[in-house]
């Protein structure tokens, strides 16, 4: 886990300067002309060895009418709400000016951890700022020069005890990857509280909707679709909250797309390459992986290799099925569609499938509650006393085999770690252990605990 740290200031103070240099890629669009930038931008920074995400809330010029006050104090807020650490950033060659306060006034409210910095420092013009600054009353700033790339130095030792706290606790909120016996507390909970926005990957093939889908769910036209080739985006990840239908809760959602890199790629024969790299990156930084298939041309071979990939890599599946409305046999097409998803991608048993059409919209209060059911199915938590009943009853049901005469003898079970499920068995003879009787442990647990297409690991261990 990596902290998140938000760039947050009035226009024109080189939010999306300094957000190109983090990520190292010209992501962002610098631009003068107003609405280049829209909303919320997130990348993935680095400073040296430090590693972060970043979320930039450049591109509030687009709002020229009187509403312009009342969208930027949204937008920082949300930002913040998102963000662990703030960098709260100022022109150094215009100084402190009233707007600046509004940013201070949010922060101050929402009881931000801030970082301050005077921007476009590089000029002796910053030396005044840099006074005015320090009554802000947010310590000490740090002067940088995002163009220059200036005062990196002293961001990075701003922000690396910050980066080994965030470690710690990671390392303390990390499941125990050796057995450990744990409490069993029934009174805990079984989906751990969710500090951070729900992180979705959506992949496929080209043209499986999945710009138009993450349109839908964003609910504007910030992404860029169409079938004109060349079409670029530059966001990695949007950020949205997402209410399934009218009356439900929102959820805060971070959702990786994996179009819009591909579309930079003209050359047609690195197209498939591309697309799934950019796939693997997104799946690497989801817990929830939506893959997208187009009704038309479902479970593809690249369909297939992506979806396996996130079971391999332990993520929750989500399979889509998308362009729904233009099928006219539902009924026999959903039967299809199933029985080829079963005889296709075993290893995703019980994963939910769902049908939607991203141009409609129909379907995706059920891919809502599909992907948070996934999400919870990730992150179950089973007691070792549940375990060992479950595991002695599985026992006496089948009892292990016993190869060349050898008795295999299973102690106790106990549960490792979640996201995704992770279980020990202590056992004689662990590498006897035929493969088929593996599957159907975990096929048990999948059923017996009601953890269906859950990327369940089962580690056979010798009790010595
Ligand atoms: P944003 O609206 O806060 O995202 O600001 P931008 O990143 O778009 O930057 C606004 C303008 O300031 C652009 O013309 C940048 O080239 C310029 N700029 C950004 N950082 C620096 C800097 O460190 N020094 C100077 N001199 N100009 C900068
Ligand atoms: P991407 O390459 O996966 O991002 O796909 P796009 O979102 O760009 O969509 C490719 C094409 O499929 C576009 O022409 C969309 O209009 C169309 N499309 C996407 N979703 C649907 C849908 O649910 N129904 C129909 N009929 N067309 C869709």
């Amino acid at each position: 886990m990596t902290f998140t740290l938000a760039l947050v200031g009035r226009p024109n103070v080189g939010k999306s300067t300094l957000f190109n240099r983090l990520v190292g890629k010209k992501l962002a669009l610098v631009d003068d002309t107003p609405g280049v930038t829209r909303d919320l931008r997130e990348g993935q920074g680095r400073i040296a060895d430090i590693r972060f995400t970043v979320i930039d809330t450049a591109g509030l010029e687009m709002a020229t009418d009187e509403s312009l006050q009342g969208r930027m104090r949204k937008l920082t807020e949300r930002a913040v709400d998102m963000a662990d650490v703030c960098l709260f950033m100022i022109d150094a060659r215009v100084g402190v000016l009233p707007a600046d306060r509004v940013f201070v006034e949010i922060l101050r409210k929402k009881n931000a951890h801030v970082i301050l910095a005077a921007n476009k420092g590089e000029g002796k013009a910053a030396d005044v700022t840099i006074l005015e600054a320090y009554a802000l009353g947010l310590g000490e700033p740090i002067r940088l020069s995002a163009e220059h790339g200036e005062g990196m130095g002293e961001l990075m030792d701003v922000l690396r005890p910050l980066s080994e706290q965030f470690e710690e606790r990671a390392r303390m909120d990390a499941p125990e990857t050796d057995v450990a016996v744990e409490d069993d507390d029934p009174d805990a909970p079984r989906v751990p509280t969710r500090a951070r926005p729900l992180q979705i990957a959506v992949v496929g093939r080209p043209n499986a909707g999945k710009s138009t889908l993450i349109n839908k769910i964003i609910g504007e036209d910030r992404l860029l679709t169409g079938p004109e080739a060349g079409i670029t985006r530059d966001a990695i990840s949007v950020m949205t909250e997402w209410a399934g239908s009218h009356d439900a809760e929102p959820v805060p959602m971070r959702i990786f797309d994996t179009a819009g890199m591909r579309k930079k790629a003209r050359i047609s024969e690195k197209l498939e390459k591309l697309s799934v790299s950019d796939g693997l990156r997104a799946v690497k930084f989801a817990e929830v992986v939506v893959v997208l298939l187009d009704v038309e041309i479902p479970f593809e071979q690249q369909d297939l290799r992506i979806a396996d990939l996130a079971e391999r890599e332990g993520r929750a599946v989500v399979i889509a099925v998308n362009k729904w409305d233009t099928e006219d046999d539902k009924q026999d097409k959903l039967r299809e569609l199933k029985e080829e998803f079963t005889r296709l991608l075993p290893q995703l048993r019980g994963a939910p499938l769902v049908t939607v059409s991203a141009k409609t919209g129909k379907g995706l209060d059920r891919l809502q509650q599909a992907i948070m059911k996934a999400y919870d199915v990730w992150n179950r938590r089973v007691t070792t006393a549940q375990l060992n009943r479950w595991l002695t009853g599985m026992l006496e049901q089948h009892p292990p085999p016993a190869p060349g005469g050898k008795r295999i003898k299973m102690r106790y079970a106990t549960q490792v770690k979640t996201r995704p499920p992770g279980f020990v068995v202590m056992t004689t003879h662990p590498d006897q252990v035929p493969e088929s009787y593996k599957r159907y442990l975990v096929n048990g647990l999948r059923d017996d605990f009601d953890m269906p297409g859950a990327p369940i690991r089962l580690t056979l261990r010798d009790q010595g």
